[in-house]
């Protein structure tokens, strides 16, 4: 059995080079030189550390001694490996390294890996988690990827104890709002459970089977006020759009004692109520930009102006209160959860925003309607292809009414034609409905419907 620890120390020498401590239990089993030196090498590299073979632990960075740790534990191969909060004392970058370390050792030499993180980012790595509540297993996740898409598939089982008492998560609790009882029903194959409804009447609200501009009121229209900051309304004339100013921004990351410039000095101004497109290829600094424009990351230097407010200027509770409030997210992925259905998935951004039931089931038919899945808002979204479950993250993203909708690489998990309605849906939301929409591609049919099309290269902005 190999073990790790969440001090990665416990399995190394400090006054050894990495490739000595992966030789040194090798060497106590009476294992030749040769044979000895060649393994380490070849577990070096599969914990992604070949290159870091002469380097002591002390000149490694916390999560680096970790994956050294793990091949000294893998030294005498052993077919089981256990590992205790491996993470615990590194950063996510190094942590999700761990994780990759620990992919490879299982596909590379086949070993069973089995961990105990703390760390929701670990388990959100891994093929099985499962729970332990109250001393006992509660919950299993499975995940599968599928090769040709590579989109994983998730599913989770609750574990029932001896007498059938079933423990539901308590973020299904919560995202349902379930109170004391859950109605149950037994179909023929499985169990069906609802949240306790409440006296809700029924909403009169008169649907106009209009096209999107119909469905969006211009400014001051606005039913739901909570939802727009009265900052960022006000300075709009018409459409509820937002203007974006990017000034002078940059983003720097260290790794590993390198810095890696994400992004250099970007100026650019993208218009409300435009389909802005931002392209380059994979690590040009994309997906940092839209992190910054949502005020998720912190430049480095510079600014994002979003209307008339600076970014730079605001707490970061209004920073939590803007994101929230005025932008929408779609990705690549989708992001769906599984185990809600389509029009639940939808409401979810307005149950942060606490609107009550009956302004969320107006806000999210309406959606649904505006993205032509009206008719699929009681199915679960594996029942649904690749495109419908995008515009479903659309509808989840625009149900707010939002300022702006920010969206990563949004067909790269589509075909040519699915893309080509999915970029004509956002389209149409920015000139119809005046949202502003910045897209993040690099998919040249998404450049072609650009209103303004930008283009970072190593994280400068070159046209
Ligand atoms: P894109 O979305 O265009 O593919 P990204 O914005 O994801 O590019 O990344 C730009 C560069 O910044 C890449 O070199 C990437 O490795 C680096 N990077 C992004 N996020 C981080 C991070 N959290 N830590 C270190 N480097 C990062
Ligand atoms: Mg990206």
């Amino acid at each position: 059995m190999g073990f790790g620890w969440q001090q990665p120390a416990r399995n190394l020498l400090t006054y050894l080079s990495a490739r000595e401590n992966v030789e040194l239990p090798m060497q106590l089993d009476d294992v030749k030189t040769t044979v000895r030196s060649k393994r380490a090498l070849e577990l070096l590299d599969v914990v992604g550390l070949a290159d870091r073979a002469d380097f002591r632990p002390d000149r490694l960075s916390g999560g680096e001694q970790q994956r050294v740790a793990l091949a000294v534990a893998l030294a005498n191969n052993p077919p089981l490996l256990l590992g205790d909060e491996l993470t615990g004392q590194v950063d996510s970058e190094s942590a999700l390294q761990v994780c990759d370390a620990l992919r490879a050792i299982n596909q590379a030499l086949g070993t069973t890996v089995i961990i105990v993180p703390h760390d929701p980012l670990v388990a959100s790595q891994v093929n099985r988690v499962v729970t332990i509540r109250d001393g006992r297993t509660s919950t299993e996740i499975r995940r599968r990827r599928s090769q040709e898409d590579r989109i994983v598939h998730e599913e989770e089982w609750v574990i029932l104890d001896r007498v059938g008492r079933l423990q539901l998560p308590r973020a299904y609790v919560n995202t349902l709002e379930m109170r004391e009882r859950v109605r149950l029903h037994l179909e023929p194959d499985h169990i069906s459970i609802w949240p306790q409804e409440g006296d809700e009447r029924q909403v009169m609200e008169d649907k106009q089977q209009s096209p999107v501009s119909h469905m969006w009121p211009s400014a001051g229209g606005r039913p739901f006020d909570r939802l727009a900051a009265p900052t960022v309304s006000e300075a709009q004339s018409e459409g509820i759009g937002v203007s974006i100013t990017v000034e002078n921004l940059t983003r720097t990351f260290e790794l590993g004692g390198k810095k890696v410039h994400a992004l250099r000095q970007v100026n650019l101004k993208i218009p409300a109520g435009s389909l802005t497109v931002i392209k380059g290829p994979s690590g040009s600094g994309k997906t940092t930009l839209l992190n910054l424009i949502a005020g998720l990351d912190e430049p480095t230097d510079g600014d994002v102006r979003f209307g008339e407010r600076s970014l730079a200027g605001m707490s970061p509770q209004e920073k939590i209160d803007l994101c929230r409030q005025q932008i929408g997210f779609v990705f690549q992925t989708f992001g769906l959860l599984p185990f809600l259905s389509v029009e639940e998935n939808v409401q979810v951004p307005l149950r942060l925003l606490l609107i009550p039931r009956q302004e969320r089931r107006a806000l999210v038919d309406e959606v649904l309607e505006m993205v032509g899945l009206a008719d699929r808002a009681r199915h679960r979204t594996h029942e649904l292809s690749g495109g419908e479950q995008q515009r479903v993250a659309i509808a989840r993203a625009l149900v707010k009414r939002p300022t702006l909708i920010l969206a990563d690489e949004p067909t790269g998990q589509l075909d040519t034609l699915t893309g080509a309605s999915i970029i004509a849906l956002l389209k149409d939301i920015a000139s119809q409905a005046g949202v502003t929409v910045v897209v993040a591609s690099h998919d040249p049919n998404v450049h072609e419907a650009a209103d303004r099309l930008f283009e970072l290269k190593d994280g400068q902005l070159v046209r």
